[in-house]
C-alpha cells in the first residue's frame, strides 16, 4: 500500500518505520523543516516502567510492551540509553499509602522488579534524599530521544520510505478506493494514498476536522497541559531518577537526568489555552518548595529556567486522566485511516508498540 503518515515526531516516525518494514511504500508529511520539532523534542526522555496507568488501559499496555521493545531497539541499533532505575519517594504516611497503591498497580501491569524499600535503604542508594520510604523501579531508564528518532528515520529510508519536510497536510477526502490528500507548502498539490495515519500531535484534532466525512463527535477536545523545566546550576546530587508522589495532571516535579549525568527538575503542570513555550522564572518558587520536600539541601538560587513542553491532553484540571485514543476504521467507519489523539506521556516509551498496532489497523 501507499501509506501517508502525517507528522515526523516519535510516533509518526515509529509508525512509518513499522509500515515500511511491513512492506508498504511510506511517505511522511511534516509541516516543519525537520524531524522532532513538536512534542517529541520537549520531554523528559525517560523510558517509563509503566507503573501508574490503569489495568488494561492503552497506556499501561503500550508502555510496558513498548519499553521492552525500546530497550531491545536501543541495544540492537546503538541508541544511547541507560537503565538507571527510579525511586518514587514518600515523605509522609499519606504519601506512603499512595505509593503502595502504585506498587499494586505496577504489579497488575506486569512491571518487572518493583520493590518497596524503607527510608534508610533509599538513602543508601541516594544519600541526599529525605523520605520515609520509596518504591524502587529498576526497569525505568533514560534515552537520547533524538538519537532514537534518527535511527527510526534511517531505517525508514533504508526501506525506501521518505519524509517530505515543509509539507503541511491541509485537507483529506476519501474517494474509493483512494484517499486524496491536499498538501500546502511551496509545492502544493493533491496526491492519492491507500492509507493515512494522522499522528500530528498537537495538530491531530485540527487535521481530523479537515478529513471529509470524519464524524465530528469522534474528534475529542484538545487540552494543553504545559510542563515547565528548571535546570540545576550545581553538582548533580542524584544518579537515579527521583519522583515524588504523583499530582493532578502529571507525575510531580521530579529529578530527571540526562546521559551526561546532569540533573534538571520538572515538568510541572500549567493549564494553558494557547501554545507558548516560555518558562516564567517566578514558577521557581513553587519548584523550591516541592523539591525540598524530598531534597531539603537544594541550595537557594540554584534553579534556572530551562525549557517547556506541552502535553496534548484530552481532559482538563480535576478530571480523570484520559487514555491514549487510537481511532481506527472500526471506531469511525472510514477505511484504512487511523487518527491518534492524546498521545502524551508515556508516548515516547510506547512508540514502537503503538506503531505495531497502527500498522495492523491499516490492513
Ligand atoms: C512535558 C512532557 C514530558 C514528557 N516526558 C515523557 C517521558 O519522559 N517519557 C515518555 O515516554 N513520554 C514523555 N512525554 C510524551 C512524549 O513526548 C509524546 O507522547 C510524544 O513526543 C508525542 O509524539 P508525536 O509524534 O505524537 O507528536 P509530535 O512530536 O508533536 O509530532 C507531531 C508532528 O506533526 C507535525 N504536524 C502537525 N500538524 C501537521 C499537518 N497538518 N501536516 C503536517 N505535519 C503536521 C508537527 O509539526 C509535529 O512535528 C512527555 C511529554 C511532555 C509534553
Amino acid at each position: 500500500m501507499q501509506v501517508l503518515v502525517v507528522g515526523a515526531g516519535v510516533i509518526g516516525l515509529a509508525i512509518a518505520r513499522a509500515a515500511a518494514l511491513a512492506g508498504h511504500d511510506v511517505t511522511v508529511a511534516e509541516m516543519t523543516g525537520g524531524i522532532a520539532n513538536g512534542v517529541s523534542s520537549r520531554n523528559s526522555e525517560v523510558i517509563h516502567g509503566g507503573l501508574y496507568y490503569p489495568t488494561n488501559s492503552l497506556r499501561a499496555r503500550h508502555c510496558v510492551r513498548g519499553r521492552r521493545m525500546l530497550y531491545e531497539f536501543c541495544t540492537s541499533h546503538g541508541v544511547a540509553h541507560r537503565k538507571c532505575g527510579k525511586l518514587v519517594v514518600a515523605t509522609n504516611d499519606a504519601e506512603l499509602a499512595k505509593v503502595e497503591t502504585i506498587l499494586a498497580q505496577a504489579n497488575a501491569n506486569g512491571v518487572e522488579g518493583m520493590e518497596m524499600i524503607g527510608g534508610n535503604a533509599a538513602r543508601a542508594m541516594e544519600a541526599a534524599l529525605s523520605c520515609i520510604g520509596a518504591l524502587w523501579s529498576p526497569e525505568t531508564g533514560i534515552i537520547d530521544s533524538h538519537d532514537y528518532m534518527r535511527a527510526l528515520w534511517g531505517e525508514l529510508e533504508d526501506r525506501g520510505g521518505m519524509i517530505a519536510f515543509q509539507t503541511p497536510v491541509e485537507r483529506i477526502s476519501y474517494q474509493a478506493p483512494h484517499w486524496h490528500v491536499r498538501f500546502g507548502g511551496s509545492d502544493p498539490g493533491v496526491i492519492e494514498f491507500d492509507a493515512v495515519v494522522n499522528s500530528a500531535g498537537l495538530g491531530a484534532q485540527a487535521l481530523a476536522r479537515r478529513i471529509e466525512g470524519y464524524p465530528a463527535d469522534k474528534v475529542p477536545r484538545l487540552v494543553l497541559g504545559k510542563g515547565n523545566y528548571f535546570g540545576f546550576a550545581g553538582r548533580p546530587a542524584f544518579s537515579r531518577l527521583i519522583y515524588p508522589t504523583p499530582t493532578d495532571g502529571g507525575l510531580g516535579v521530579h529529578v530527571t537526568l540526562d546521559l551526561a549525568g546532569r540533573i534538571r527538575f520538572g515538568p510541572d503542570v500549567e493549564w494553558i489555552s494557547a501554545e507558548n513555550y516560555a518558562v516564567d522564572p517566578r514558577r521557581a518558587e513553587s519548584f523550591y518548595a516541592r523539591i525540598r520536600s524530598y531534597w531539603p539541601d537544594l541550595p537557594d538560587g540554584s534553579l534556572v529556567p530551562d525549557y517547556a513542553g506541552i502535553r496534548p491532553k484530552l481532559t482538563g484540571p480535576g478530571e480523570p486522566a484520559a487514555d491514549f485514543m487510537i481511532a481506527g476504521p472500526s471506531d469511525h467507519g472510514l477505511p484504512r485511516l487511523v487518527n491518534l489523539f492524546g498521545i502524551e506521556s508515556p508516548g515516547l516509551t510506547s512508540s514502537l508498540s503503538i506503531a505495531e498496532d497502527v500498522v495492523n489497523y491499516l490492513t
